[in-house]
């Protein structure tokens, strides 16, 4: 097989990529330039290419251990989304609620100034700004599309960003089963992420920008890019690696490789789209704790992905850790289960790709002046946007522009390094463990049992009660005294599907922190009961509007006989 062919086989985005991915020229000895990047990914590629925009003499070199677009940014979900991983409340505690809401406001700008870079360059990468449209599909997510929209107006962020959706609502934009309501924000483009990366890998070659492919890096240090064809001497270097930084020396615990994985249908008829909805391209979610995403392809596919897959010891990346069959497996039941209509459909491609996340899930960007090295990653998965906000950063950074994207509270932000191995390992995995026990492992399990085909949380037991108190819900407990003096204990409470059993564990923060796991998944823990039966016995809620458009109402309904896999 010729390398091309390998690389085309990295996702259904690689393989149906115009142009040759035949690997461009390598370093062939040392060279010197103004500015030297590590990664070929959006983030080494959109600086490179406000820096030539910028200042057209400068001579930049970008070294790529493969191709460009090889990364994430070949394989993503194709989300260009205002999401930013670190919560408005995490920005607020770190830098301000000024510096909070200009950070998010910024991300929004973002998703237009890629539409905008994209339509200057000729980079035909299917743009479509259709929104995201997240469903909520039992009690639990709708009181998380509550709780989201509540924080979103806490922070003056209107409807026109973030709105509710009745079940009638959602249900016209996604016709998946089983809606009880939803959010809609406009702030989102669906795209085809490799013509982006090898589009503007293109453009800022036009551009002058010295793009040299098979050319891994093997150590950043001020002032040179270290390669084994050569040195890269440059005045600034920037590390733009993101998921693959731990195999870079001294870099092994500045963030975990994450892997997402994904699925792709062929192409649907007209008569299944019509089934399904979403029409003009919005991009889908729903709101359970192990994240899923979805888009509708501009041929006609479901493109959709989740997490799940394991942590690999020592931060490890390899090619096989793209392909975890248990996950491939679980997107396919979940897309039937949203998309009955789906059910039989063929999956043409599937593959993964790791994401880079930080110890406090905070991505970063930022320049030492001193040594001149700069950096910019942990996205946490959301870096399709994010990495245009961060080129534009580093290029006002190197060419010591003060503007107002060099004072947004993620630059010169320095996560927390993660912990030494084996504790990372069993951290990070617990962490995965703990989000997607009730999604994949229950539905694993009892997917084909008659009788256990549905569960569900209840608040009841004086023990989840006393978690909640404590310290599991932070949002909601955040100044209770347990925080204050044990924040670094965790209290989970898990009843197995089968009896009554109870399993109680402690966890040191050290090891799986509510960073790590989000505070709905704590909160859903701390109160799970899980009831495994075949006629559900609660009422559920759906959302129904409200003339004010304040806070739509929820309204108890009987619920339907079978809902599987609704967390
Ligand atoms: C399956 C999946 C789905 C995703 N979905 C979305 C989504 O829908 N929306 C969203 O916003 N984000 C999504 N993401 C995340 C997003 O794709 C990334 O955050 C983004 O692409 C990061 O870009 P990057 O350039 O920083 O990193 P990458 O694209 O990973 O690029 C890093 C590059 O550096 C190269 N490299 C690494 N080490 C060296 C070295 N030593 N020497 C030379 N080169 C090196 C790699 O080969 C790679 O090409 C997803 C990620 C995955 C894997």
């Amino acid at each position: 097989m010729s390398l091309s062919d390998g690389y085309r086989k990295l996702s259904l985005w690689l393989d149906t990529v115009p142009g040759s991915l035949d690997p461009g020229e390598p370093l062939a000895g040392d060279a010197d330039a103004d500015v030297a990047i590590a990664g070929a990914g959006y983030t080494g590629l959109w600086t490179a290419y406000y820096l030539a925009r910028a200042e057209p003499g400068l001579r930049i070199a970008v070294c790529e251990r493969e191709i460009a677009g090889f990364g994430a940014s070949g394989r993503n979900g194709g989300w260009c989304s205002a999401l930013f991983p670190a919560s408005l409340g995490k920005l607020e505690r770190m830098a301000g609620r000024d510096a909070a809401i200009a950070m998010y406001r910024a991300m929004q700008q973002t998703v237009d100034e890629v539409a905008a870079a994209v339509a200057a360059d000729g980079i035909d990468c299917h743009w479509a700004k259709g929104g995201t449209v997240q469903l909520a599909r039992s009690p639990a997510q709708l009181d998380r599309a509550l709780e989201e929209v509540a924080e979103a107006r806490e922070f003056g962020f209107g409807s026109a960003d973030l709105r509710l959706l009745t079940a009638a609502e959602a249900g016209e934009i996604a016709a998946a089963s089983g809606v009880l309501g939803g959010t809609f924000t406009p702030h989102c483009a669906a795209i085809h992420p490799a013509r982006l990366a090898r589009g503007l890998a293109e453009a800022v070659r036009r551009r002058g920008v010295a793009v040299y492919e098979r050319t891994p890096v093997t150590q950043i240090l001020p002032g040179q890019l270290v390669t084994p064809a050569g040195t890269v001497r440059a005045r600034h270097v920037i590390r733009a690696t993101e998921g693959y930084t731990p195999l870079l020396p001294g870099e092994r615990r500045t963030v975990v490789p994450i892997y997402s994985l994904m699925i792709a249908t062929e192409p649907l008829p007209d008569s299944a789209w019509s089934q399904i909805g979403l029409a003009g391209r919005p991009t889908f979610s729903d709101l359970r704790n192990l994240i899923i995403y979805g888009q509708r392809t501009h041929d006609g596919r479901f493109a959709f992905g989740g997490r799940g897959a394991p942590y690999h010891l020592g931060s490890a990346v390899q090619p096989s850790f793209d392909r975890e069959p248990a996950v491939f497996t679980a997107l396919r039941h979940t897309l039937a289960d949203l998309f009955p209509v789906l059910g039989d459909v063929t999956v043409t491609h599937s593959w993964g790709g790791p994401i880079g996340v930080p110890r406090d899930w905070c991505a970063s960007v930022g320049l030492d002046r001193a040594t001149g090295v700069g950096w910019a990653g942990g996205y946490v998965g959301d870096g399709v946007a994010t990495t245009n906000l961060a080129g534009r950063t580093l290029a006002d950074l190197v060419l010591g522009h003060d503007s107002e994207l060099t004072r947004l509270p993620w630059v010169g932000h320095r996560s927390p390094r993660w912990e030494a191995e084996p504790l990372r390992w069993l951290g990070v995995n617990a962490g995965l463990q703990v989000i997607s026990w009730p999604v994949c492992a229950v539905q694993e399990r009892f997917a084909q049992h008659p009788r256990c085909c549905y569960y569900h949380c209840v608040s009841s037991a004086p023990l989840a009660q006393l978690a909640e108190q404590r310290t599991l819900n932070p949002r909601v407990r955040g100044s209770s005294p347990w925080r204050r003096t044990r924040p670094d204990l965790g209290l989970y409470l898990f009843r197995w599907p089968r009896g009554a059993r109870f399993g109680v564990m402690f966890a040191p923060r050290l090891l799986v922190s509510p960073d790590l796991v989000p505070r709905a998944a704590m909160a859903d823990l701390a109160t799970a009961r899980f009831r495994p039966q075949s006629v559900p016995s609660r009422p559920q809620h759906l959302l129904r509007s409200d003339p004010t458009d304040g806070i739509t109402q929820r309204e108890a309904v009987p619920s339907s006989p079978r809902q599987p896999h609704c967390l």
